[in-house]
């Protein structure tokens, strides 16, 4: 069934130049002149604030002297995936945001863009950096090919591992590749940089759901030792009446529509509504309007201050068009002959903060009111995969059903090992990767094997 009332489609045209590239890649004089601001600080606290903590003042200065593929070797030897990270990491609140240019009341370091310019270059160009370590018969089974078991598998591979990933995807990459704004990355960049950990030996078995098509069992059988890098899984249900209507949306189901298939053929409603502030709902209301939906409001029950969004995100989203509605509670899906036709809401007021800070909304009697809409997306964060780790024996679930692990990543069965979204309950593709290469160093400490 269509949608009630759908954006009148743009030209082709009109789709690549809303969703062109928001930091443009540098050409070689901008790197160099941005390279020579760098002030190579001993002890750089950008260095320390990146979770990878890629060496930035060692790539920067090897931009500076044209050793770009000493600078690629640089980055991409503390984090595999350099080229990714240096394009959707939320730079102001890591490395660029800790830049000791801000003390003197100038304008970070462009971090991640150098760090894009050395590693395109390297990706670009073919150059091989790294290679296999000699086979130590040892094999690691990794499920998902998202950052956390891309970056566990490449460091294991670099050691002489004997390493198999099994997605249930078709494209290898995880989010990097189905959940990031197309304006970021492009799911074709995510798979390109996969290559850097094929040519490590590492084979990929994409289209394979675990233990549906593999079992638990047969892994234990045949490898060592098990990484669980399975990320979170779907959006959450709001629970409100209406919500079976067509034109609700989760999140990531609509996000991966624009990832997929060509911009023209995502259907978009001609006025959309998106429950959540998060990153996540930042991305859903741009793309959103990107896509041609003429009204986009973003409906979230607390106040502009408490917005989890990061700062750089909301402005997108104000300089794309976007409505918000602050304090604003959703009660129930509109329908009309089956499709979606308006969101019915509540006006909230906050109570005082609680103990982590955060203030209660709290439903105004009599405040109620309509908005006219023709989709809803729901981005009001992920379900943990709860029952997948369930079928685990011996793994043990938190209570909010992420992965309990010790401090080398071990579960609770000694040979699955976890990182990623799936322990840290959902972050940024920089920790999935520091911690898929903590959970590698844990599983050859683990499997014990002596390295030369
Ligand atoms: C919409 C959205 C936008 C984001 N934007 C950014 C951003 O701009 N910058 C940023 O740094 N971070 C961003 N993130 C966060 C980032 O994408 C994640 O933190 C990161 O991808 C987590 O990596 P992961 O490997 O733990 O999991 P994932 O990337 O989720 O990968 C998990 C993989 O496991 C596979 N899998 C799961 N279960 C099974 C199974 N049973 N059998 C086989 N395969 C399985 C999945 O198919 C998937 O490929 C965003 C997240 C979302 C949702
Ligand atoms: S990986 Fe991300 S946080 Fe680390 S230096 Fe690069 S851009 Fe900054």
């Amino acid at each position: 069934m269509p949608l009630r009332d759908t954006a009148p489609k743009l030209s082709p045209e009109q789709y690549e130049k809303n969703f062109a590239d928001i930091t443009p890649p540098m050409t070689k004089r901008q790197a160099a002149i941005e390279a020579a601001r760098c002030l190579y600080c001993f002890d750089a606290p950008c260095t320390i604030a990146c979770p990878t903590h890629i060496d930035v003042p060692a790539f920067i200065k090897k931009i500076s002297t044209g050793n770009l593929r000493g600078s690629a070797r640089e980055i991409l030897s503390a984090n595999i995936l350099g080229q990714s990270c240096g394009r959707v990491c939320p730079t102001e609140a890591l490395c660029e945001g800790a830049c000791v240019m801000h003390e003197k009341g100038e304008e970070a370091i462009e971090i991640g863009r150098l760090q894009r310019y050395s590693v395109d270059y390297v990706l670009e160009n073919k150059i091989e950096l790294f290679h296999a370590g000699a086979p130590n018969a040892k094999r690691v089974a990794c499920i998902g090919s998202g950052p956390a078991s891309l970056a566990c598998a490449a460091e294991l591979a670099k050691w002489g591992y004997d390493v198999t990933i099994f997605d249930r995807n078709e494209m290898p990459g995880g989010l990097n590749s189905y959940g990031i704004a197309a304006y970021k990355s492009r799911a074709s960049e995510a798979v390109r940089e996969v290559d850097l950990i094929k040519d490590l030996g590492v084979k990929f078995r994409q289209r394979t759901q675990i233990p549906r098509q593999v079992s638990f069992a047969e892994l234990e059988k045949q490898f060592d030792a098990i990484f669980l890098g399975v990320g979170l899984g779907d959006t959450w249900a709001l629970g409100l009446p209406g919500e079976d209507l067509q034109g609700v949306y989760g999140a990531l189901e609509f996000i991966e529509k624009t990832k997929v298939q060509p911009f023209g053929d995502v259907e978009i409603g001609r006025r959309v509504a998106c429950i959540g502030a998060g990153n996540t709902a930042i991305d859903v209301v741009t793309a959103a309007r990107r896509l041609g939906a003429e009204i986009v409001y973003l409906v979230y029950r607390r106040g502009e201050a408490e917005m989890p969004a990061f700062a750089y995100e909301y402005q997108l989203a104000k300089q794309d068009g976007v409505s918000f509605l602050w304090q604003t509670q959703p009660v129930r899906v509109l329908g009309t002959n089956g499709a979606v036709s308006g969101l019915e809401c509540v006006r909230t007021e906050l109570g005082a903060p609680d103990a982590q800070g955060r203030r209660s909304p709290a439903p105004v009697e009599g405040s109620e009111f309509r908005i006219e809409v023709d989709m809803v997306v729901r981005a009001v964060g992920q379900k943990p995969v709860t029952e997948f780790l369930k079928a685990i024996p011996g793994v043990e679930i938190r209570k909010n059903g992420t992965v309990e692990i010790d401090e080398h990543h071990q579960t609770g069965h000694q040979k699955y090992f976890a990182g990623g979204d799936c322990t840290n309950g959902g972050s940024e593709v920089v920790d999935a990767v520091a911690e898929g290469m903590a959970a590698a160093r844990g599983l050859d400490e683990f499997l014990g094997v002596p390295r030369g």
